[in-house]
């Protein structure tokens, strides 16, 4: 269809139930303390189902059931995990639509989006994990003629995972394929803005995973995220939100010394060397469209490019080029497939978003387009809309600065190559960064030359599975994607035999 039906209208491919609850030990238990909390669409600002709000008593549950589960799971073979993640995949891959038009419901996110990218990219996250466990081996070294070691993979045991409110379901999915395929028990914590579509997806795997393997609780930061965290029986926390909550993260970590993976905030540079404009050919275009790729998702994403810096020489006519193509972005219902730019997830987001638009003006930024709520009308007008917006200044801004994570463009202008550079590193974040040129050696020079963990060298926002993905300086510790997070969610045991 071109426009979706609403859940709980007719015709739509989603039905809520109208509540729910923790999923522990392979089944729904209501929360200990009683209380739910409403789920809200961002769509139009309206509650579409309620929660249960977790406390400390259903996380010791959860792990509890993560333990009991854990001997019969992690004495699996590797094949029957595999297996596992693949028929999630095919479960998921059957349930598309569902699936998608559920995440953008939840998030306000463009159906379109959910579709084409972040539910294929999940389905693919399984099925890329479930293939590199299979070509997963140990190692043996002689340390002398009698004498082996052998090297194995043995699983870490019940794992804490703490996701955001921006990809939920494919967030969820970059930390439960690895650590799922190593041989874990999880228990998950969703953003409580966006618990719904993680529940959704729940009920359509949920006979593929023996009870207790994986286990959902719903709820606050403070009330269920921390005592999840500060665990003393899980042996890992994975974590992806802002840097602040980060640092309280690895606090509660030390108490018990187990590892994390922190995936944080980032204010990502997006370079635009000279030689884009000499001809307006077809890379001229897709430069463009990379200089637009602020207002994907509506900004609300760690890698969001939210600062553009262009060579001072082709400035004016390249940034005339990319602030007309951003007004043309199409905001509308999320659930319209030509929709581009939806709503912010959740009223405090809107709110923050709009606080840095005086925050921009007052900072003495020029606002070259954008810088209000935009109100689309009808059922939209309750919901979480605003403008792509685009505020020209410098990089000792606040806006520069500081992550607002929103479809806000922080532009200036740069004097050559290590200016530049100077200007992408000058930040606490580095997570990601762009890189535009049509001369290789200078692209491979600034990729090498930002301190981020992901450059793009003439493309931007392709999250492939396989190449490692994660945070320099405040943006994080530890690496998602890739094969080598099978490693973070194991140890190695080593038996040393005397023959
Ligand atoms: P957030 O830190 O507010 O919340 C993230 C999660 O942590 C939520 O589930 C929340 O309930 C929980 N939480 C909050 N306080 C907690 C506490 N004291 N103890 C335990 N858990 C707690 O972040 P957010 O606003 O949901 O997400 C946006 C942020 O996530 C942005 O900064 C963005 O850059 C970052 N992000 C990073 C990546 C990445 O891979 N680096 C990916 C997506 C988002």
């Amino acid at each position: 269809p071109q426009v979706y039906a609403a859940p709980g209208a007719e015709g739509s491919v989603v039905s809520y139930k109208p509540r729910y609850d923790h999923f522990i030990g392979g089944r729904y238990v209501p929360p200990a303390e009683g209380q739910y909390f409403d789920d809200i669409t961002p769509v139009t600002g309206k509650p579409f189902t309620e929660m249960a709000r977790g406390t400390a008593k259903d996380v010791d549950a959860a792990v509890e059931a993560g333990w009991k589960a854990f001997p019969s799971w992690s004495r699996t073979s590797p094949a029957e995990r595999a297996l596992m993640l693949t028929r999630i995949a095919d479960r998921m891959e059957a349930n598309l639509e569902a699936i998608a038009v559920a995440e953008t419901w939840e998030n306000g996110k463009p159906v379109r989006e959910t579709l084409a990218a972040d539910i294929p990219l999940a389905i693919d996250h399984f099925r890329y994990f479930a293939g590199a466990l299979r070509a997963q081996e140990g190692g043996v070294s002689e340390i002398d003629h009698d004498t082996i070691a052998y090297h194995f993979h043995e699983p870490l045991g019940v794992v804490g995972q703490i996701i955001p409110w921006n990809f939920p379901i494919l967030m969820a999915t970059w930390k439960l394929a690895p650590a799922l395929a190593a041989g874990n028990c999880v228990v998950l914590k969703p953003a409580e803005q966006t618990p719904a579509s993680i529940h959704l997806l729940l009920d359509l795997i949920k006979d593929l995973i023996p009870a207790g393997v994986l286990n959902i609780v719903n709820g606050f930061g403070f009330e269920a995220g921390a005592p999840l965290a500060s665990h003393p029986r899980i042996r890992k926390i994975a974590f992806t939100g802002e840097t602040t909550t980060g640092r309280l993260i690895m606090q509660y970590a030390s108490e018990n010394l187990i590892p994390v993976t922190l995936e944080l905030g980032g204010k990502s540079p997006n370079i635009f060397f000279e030689d884009v404009a000499r001809e307006h050919d077809a890379f001229y275009e897709k430069a463009q469209e990379g200089f637009s790729f602020f207002a994907l998702n509506q900004g609300e994403v760690c890698t969001c490019p939210s600062r553009a810096l262009v060579a001072k020489s082709i400035y004016d006519g390249f940034v005339g080029d990319g602030v007309e193509r951003v007004k043309r972005i199409k905001q509308g219902n999320p659930l319209d497939v030509s929709t581009m730019i939806g709503a912010q997830a959740s009223n405090d987001q809107l709110e923050k978003i709009l606080s840095y638009m005086d925050i921009g003006t007052q900072g003495g930024a020029k606002l070259l387009t954008g810088g209000e709520r935009a109100d689309l009308g009808g059922d939209l007008t309750g919901g979480y809309y605003v403008q792509p917006t685009i505020f020209e200044g410098t990089n000792d801004m606040r806006i520069f600065q500081e992550e607002i994570f929103g479809p806000v463009l922080a532009l200036t202008s740069f004097d050559g190559f290590d200016d530049a550079i100077s200007i992408a590193n000058d930040t606490l974040y580095g997570l990601g960064a762009g890189v535009w040129s049509r001369d290789g050696s200078q692209l491979y020079r600034a990729g090498r030359a930002i301190e981020a963990g992901r450059v793009w060298c003439n493309t931007y926002h392709q999250y492939p599975a396989h190449a490692a993905f994660g945070g320099y300086k405040q943006s994080g510790i530890g690496r998602e994607n890739h094969k080598m997070m099978l490693d973070h969610y194991q140890q190695t045991k080593n038996l040393l035999v005397s023959y």
